[in-house]
């Protein structure tokens, strides 16, 4: 391996999707002085999650106060609107319905709009007339929520956008640069040698493993959750709005849903599948043998156990892993989805959820550990898209404290 061929950075961010793209930003805006580096593996950035997500621009009423997820949505939705309006990059502001497809799920909109009040969010209920001058596709029993300040974007426009904009401001962006292990004062990855001064980690679905060359994220594990989409290849009615169930908020899946692409169509899911390794997208295609035994092996515990209702969430995904099954569950909120003519499988995305080995249980809030020489974002999962930039924000400060720290 050639050493040198990167040469240094006083701040090197493992991994270019939304989150190590704008941390790096942040960290130019911060220490404008400072040389910064973005290692991606892929050929070009955003190809996982970041690439592959419903482009929601939540709203943040889900997510108990006391989280940073409910601190840095309503924000991250702001900027990230803002961002996209400023570039010239697709926005539409639909807003979401939630309906209600039995009774019982009206008793969980009382705990919805508290969270929406206490965490500073416009979350309405409307009856059924004016769910109906809303999305008049949808269905609900009785009463719907309505949350006008939720989005989409086109996340693949945004990543390209901000790459775009790193190079301009001096980011040294090394797409095909696959980050390898750590040396004292130095990466190793493919392409040679890096000389390196503060290490952000923001690998998604391999933070785990970053995190541990540094000593961090003992007792947490990655575990990747699968998420399939079922996009409408016919014309058809479009929907006016994006329109989800009540979710079930002891997991953190927000459940099969409709979404408006902001092209134009629409898209059903995603699912939430326990996936075998961390990359499989595909049947068998890229099978990592060792990932696949740690995964499975945890999996298995966690199946067993029942941790975090673990083998219920397996089953109920298992249901609903057809054409058919994910229709049929689609229409109990848009009825006129029924029909499994005229939609195809589309790029599936992987959650990269973390788990507390320990425990045995789902971590619900984005995690950050580190020490003077290096940061680990875990457990970004959804909806770290819309937090992204406060989030930055709020990385940088915590790097800064610790640089002060002795
Ligand atoms: C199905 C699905 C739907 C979602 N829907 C939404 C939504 O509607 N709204 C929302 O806000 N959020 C949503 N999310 C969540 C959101 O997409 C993610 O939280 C976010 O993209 C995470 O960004 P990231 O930068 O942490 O991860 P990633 O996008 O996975 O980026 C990590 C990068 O690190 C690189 N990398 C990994 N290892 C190495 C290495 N060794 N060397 C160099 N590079 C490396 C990878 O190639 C990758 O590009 C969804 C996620 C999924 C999976």
């Amino acid at each position: 391996m050639s050493a040198g061929r990167l040469g240094s950075a006083d701040f090197v961010v493992v991994g270019g999707g939304i989150i190590g793209l704008s941390v790096a930003s942040r960290i130019r805006r911060r220490w404008s002085d400072a040389s910064v580096a973005v290692l991606e593996k892929e050929t070009r950035c955003g190809m996982h999650a970041s690439g592959r997500n419903s482009g929601v621009l939540h709203a943040g009423f889900y997510y108990s106060a006391d989280s940073l997820k409910a601190r840095f949505t309503r924000v991250g939705n702001e900027a990230m609107s803002e961002y996209c309006r400023d570039r010239g990059l697709p926005l539409d502001r639909c807003g979401k319905l939630i309906v209600a497809t039995r009774p019982a799920d009206v008793g969980w909109f009382d705990e919805l709009l508290e969270r929406a009040r206490v965490n500073g969010v416009d979350l309405r209920r409307v009856d059924r007339r004016e769910a109906a001058e809303i999305e008049p596709r949808a269905r609900t029993v009785d009463q719907a929520l309505f949350s006008p300040s939720t989005s989409v974007i086109d996340p693949t426009s945004v990543v390209d956008a901000m790459v775009e904009d790193l190079r301009a401001d001096g980011v040294s962006v090394h797409s095909s640069t696959r980050y390898l292990g750590r040396d004292p004062g130095s990466v190793r990855t493919d392409r040679g040698r890096l000389t390196a001064g503060y290490v952000v980690n923001a690998a998604g679905l391999h933070a785990d493993r970053v995190a541990r060359d540094y000593g961090f994220g003992g007792g947490l594990r990655i575990l990747p959750f699968k998420g399939l989409y079922l996009h409408r290849t016919t014309p058809g009615p479009s929907l006016r709005a994006h329109v989800y169930p009540v979710p079930d908020l002891q997991v953190p899946f927000l459940g099969v849903h409709l979404t408006k692409a902001v092209t134009g169509g629409e898209k059903i899911g995603p699912t939430a599948l326990p996936a075998l390794w961390r990359e499989q997208y595909e049947g068998w295609t890229g099978l990592q043998l060792h990932d696949l035994f740690e995964i499975v092996n945890t999996e298995a515990r966690m199946f067993v156990s029942n941790a975090s209702g673990f083998r219920h969430q397996a089953w109920r995904e298992l249901r609903k892993h057809s054409k058919q099954a994910l229709l049929r569950r689609a229409s109990e909120l848009v009825p006129d989805v029924e029909g499994t003519h005229g939609w195809a499988w589309g790029r599936p995305g992987i959650r990269a959820q973390l788990i507390d080995v320990d425990r045995k249980a789902l971590v619900e809030d984005f995690v950050l550990e580190g020490d003077q020489h290096s940061l680990h974002v875990l457990n970004a999962v959804s909806p770290a898209f819309t937090c992204a930039l406060p989030f930055a924000e709020f990385v940088v400060e915590e790097i800064d404290r610790r640089l002060g720290m002795p």
